[in-house]
């Protein structure tokens, strides 16, 4: 998931600028060459309506059940072009998942476990963790308890989970993967929702694998929080090509009902950095070194910090977080 740091920057500014590639510059939109229309990849309707253009692709609001979808949508070649950069998959993975100083994401992911080991039962419960990318979740997953597989369609960090972390992860969708019904107790899926072209899909497939009881927890965008709605088409999470998706809280609840699944657990993140980038920007930190440029650093520091909490419980209990966390167990 982005944030504001400047290797997160630097990889969407790269990946932007590829996806720009594709967009006819007659137009200003994405070239007919490499994009297709589609129908809504939830309810399969035709029918919507038109929302923003963000660097030549098109974002629309499905008119039946409310998904927001890039429309026309990339072709799988064009994708593979876009994604296709080995050198920006090796920054990724070098710079961003297994840069040091990751003791924030690690935290998050221990919380996250903990709140999954409260809905399992089992003592050594089976879980797979789809779009485990280099395998920091399974890792974590793995020190407390959980016998733990993974799913990652990128060679690169199949290699480093593998081969180098000794975790077992398969290369191929779910789908083309010989797992017999309810074989896990446990699917996770952070931040890869969005990205699907059919989300749908992965919902249904991780219910099949499922035992019956068993657990998806996921995190996600939802595009009806407060900052979408200020922020409107600037909003950091349409992020086009990547994010083919976006859902709400109430799209959610319907496509996990169609899948098979009942909601146990919603948590909501609000990303009060992207308020200080848009509103607050005297709270941007100084790059000088002199003492006076260090005490202030400190003091602007700490007001973040104390207005990102009260924001984050403002907005907890407002249920308005750009990201969700969703956990459902299998009915
Ligand atoms: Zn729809």
């Amino acid at each position: 998931m982005y944030n504001s740091s400047s290797k997160w920057a630097i990889f969407y500014d790269r990946l932007g600028e590829k996806a720009r590639s594709l967009v006819d510059p007659s137009t200003g939109m994405l070239s007919p060459r490499y994009s297709e229309d589609r129908r809504c990849p939830v309810c399969e309707s035709g029918s919507f309506v038109a929302r923003f253009v963000k660097d030549g692709f098109r974002y629309v609001t499905c008119d039946s059940c409310g998904l927001v979808y890039i429309n026309p949508q990339l072709t799988q070649d064009a994708l593979n072009r876009v994604y296709n950069d080995k050198e920006l998959r090796l920054f990724f993975m070098n710079e961003i998942l297994l840069a040091s100083g990751e003791s924030d994401q690690r935290k998050e992911f221990e919380s996250r476990i903990k709140t999954i080991a409260t809905y399992t039962s089992n003592s050594y419960p089976r879980l797979i963790d789809i779009g485990c990318a280099a395998g920091n979740f399974m890792m974590i997953a793995n020190d407390h308890g959980f016998a733990v597989e993974g799913i990652e369609l990128d060679k690169l960090y199949v290699d480093y989970a593998t081969a180098t972390r000794g975790l077992v992860v398969h290369k191929q969708p779910l789908w083309e993967l010989d797992i017999h019904e309810g074989a896990f107790d446990v699917v996770t899926m952070w931040d890869i929702l969005e990205h699907l072209p059919d989300p749908m899909r992965t919902l249904s497939e991780a219910a099949r694998v499922l035992s019956h009881g068993g657990i998806l927890a996921f995190t996600t965008i939802n595009h009806e929080c407060i900052n979408q709605r200020m922020l409107k088409d600037r909003w950091r999470y349409w992020m086009p090509p990547d994010h083919i998706c976006s859902f709400t809280p109430e799209i959610l609840k319907s496509m996990l009902g169609k899948a098979g699944f009942s909601i146990v657990h919603v948590k909501h993140t609000y990303m009060f950095e992207i308020i200080e980038e848009n509103y607050l920007r005297f709270l941007s930190l100084s790059a000088d070194n002199d003492t006076a440029a260090k005490v202030s650093n400190k003091v602007k520091k700490g007001a973040s910090f104390v207005l990102g909490r009260i924001a984050q419980g403002i907005f907890e209990t407002l249920k308005s977080g750009d990201i969700i966390m969703v956990i459902a167990r299998k009915i």
